[in-house]
């Protein structure tokens, strides 16, 4: 099937162009018809499958220009609002149709400047739509069509008392859609509650994709430092770039703070962060200026950096079903993928349970040791540094004959660590306010076997990994066994 056979108006058909779209992915094409035909829906279908266009063209191919909203999408996050949004605003352009985007977190002035000026289409979260509903700033009375995304969090406990109270704000819903990767039976009665005979569309989305995405666990010591083995896990797959899930904001704070401490490249992205860093963040990522992005869930669902080659489990969600919505940040639209869990026997349950429901088996990775961890770190700082002066061209005299001395000096190794050290710390103010990691338990200055050096100070050198060029196709896995 083709975009043209489906029967796209012709100004849609500019808009799939325009996002370089060649032809309908799967779920575009299963829903488009019994979409027209004004069927409700309930589609099911993985992550990154091209659902957030699948409920777009068929929307934008029925609503009128009317400046008044008969549209309405929901989703659970700020950030997949805006995605939704975006696209809505890209394929709606030519047939000047106009949305908005409203959410919390931010102020409400220029959401209400969007409404005033007249849309066709509002896309939001939920107790933000409720917020302007209920302040009369946003007329739902004129709504026809209602989305949700990512369908089954907008129907649990969470979210469910807002949702409801918005649809009966609705005077008549003629047609609804309920997109999810994952849709649980739990739900049905919902569903059958609040839809019309619906047409459900199937596409295997309650599994992992076992083709294109290799789910790895690396077996961890339940004694030994989390953070240090997530370090070692970082030297052996080199991912390039990767989202690290964490169950925790204090966990993520953590995490972020040591290994910026260490010179990786990792920012932060919680709920605690502004609105306008979350975007900035997740932006950066996309753009391929961020490497490594330290999450809560927040970022689970629905957001879609393209090329992201790397999920890295941190801790193993508690919630089986968040073990795919994270998976699915990697392995976008039929590229290949990899998801990569920290495994220690306090979470075999949660691993049994999620290779039993999804009927997958996660490889089995050894760690490699800590020796053969810093050897990797060491021998890639070096790199990253000598990459660095080679681009620096004139280094003062004065700093040679420093060096010079230092090399040859028996407090050498000392030395140089600190001089490692106060460049490391020089690096972590970029990249997103995360608190210094001095809180953190640092393993690496309280346990022996890590050289602790003469001078006292428990660090080995560690050169910064300061975007040492392109990540993307950096995929090189020094090291994995
Ligand atoms: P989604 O599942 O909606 O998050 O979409 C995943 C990715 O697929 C996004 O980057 C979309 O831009 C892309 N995409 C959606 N539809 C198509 C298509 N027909 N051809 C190529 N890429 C697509």
């Amino acid at each position: 099937m083709t975009f043209e056979t489906m029967g796209l108006p012709p100004w849609l058909l500019d808009g799939v162009r325009a996002m370089g779209f060649e032809r309908p992915m799967e779920v575009q094409a299963r829903c488009f018809g019994p979409a027209m035909d004004g069927r409700d829906l309930v589609v099911q279908s993985r992550t990154g499958s091209g659902k957030t266009a699948a409920f777009t063209l068929p929307l934008l191919a029925q609503v009128k220009p009317t400046g008044i909203p008969t549209v309405l999408a929901l989703g659970p996050t700020r950030e997949l609002a805006l995605q939704v949004h975006g696209v809505i605003e890209q394929l709606g352009k030519p047939g000047g149709l106009r949305s908005a985007c409203t959410y919390g977190g931010t102020g409400f002035t220029a959401q209400l400047e969007a409404l005033h000026d007249g849309v066709d289409i509002v896309v939001g979260t939920p107790g933000r739509i409720l917020d302007h509903a209920r302040r009369g700033t946003l007329k739902l009375s004129g709504i026809t069509r209602v989305v949700l995304d990512e369908a089954d969090e907008m129907l649990s406990a969470g979210f469910y008392e807002d949702v409801r109270a918005i649809l009966r704000m609705i005077r008549k819903i003629e047609q609804m859609f309920l997109f999810s990767a994952t849709i649980e039976p739990g739900i049905e009665n919902l569903i059958s509650d609040m839809m019309v005979d619906p047409v459900h569309v199937n596409l295997s989305g309650d599994r992992v994709d076992v083709d294109r995405i290799e789910n790895v666990a690396y077996l961890i010591e339940e004694e030994g430092p989390r953070i240090r083995s997530l370090v070692s896990v970082l030297e052996s797959e080199d991912p390039g770039a990767a989202i690290i899930f964490c169950n925790t904001r204090k966990t993520t704070e953590s995490v972020t703070a040591y290994l910026r401490r260490r010179g990786y490249d990792a920012a932060i992205l919680n709920s605690d962060l502004p609105q306008k860093q979350r975007e900035a963040v997740i932006q950066r990522m996309r753009d391929g200026r961020q490497n490594l992005l330290v999450a809560t869930d927040i970022a689970a669902r629905g957001i879609d950096i393209s090329f992201l080659p790397c999920v890295i489990h941190f801790d193993l969600p508690d919630d089986t079903q968040q073990y795919i919505h994270r998976t699915g940040r990697t392995g976008r639209v039929d590229r290949r993928g990899r998801a990569v869990s920290l495994l220690s026997a306090r979470n075999l349950h949660n691993l049994k349970r999620i290779e039993y429901r999804y009927g997958i088996k996660l490889e089995r990775a050894q760690l490699p040791s800590r020796e053969e961890t810093l050897k990797m770190l060491a021998l890639r700082r070096i790199r990253e540094l000598k990459e660095k002066a080679d681009c620096q061209p004139v280094i003062p005299d004065e700093f040679q004959a420093i060096a010079k001395e230092i090399i040859t000096d028996p407090d050498a190794e000392t030395l140089v660590a600190m001089l490692v050290d106060q460049y490391l710390s020089a690096g972590t103010t970029a990249g997103g306010s995360v608190s210094s990691d001095r809180g953190y338990d640092d393993p690496t200055r309280t346990e022996s076997g890590d050289g602790a050096s003469p001078g006292g100070h428990g660090e080995r050198p560690r050169p910064p990994r300061k975007d040492g060029g392109s990540r993307r196709g950096s995929g090189g896995r020094p090291g994995r066994r």
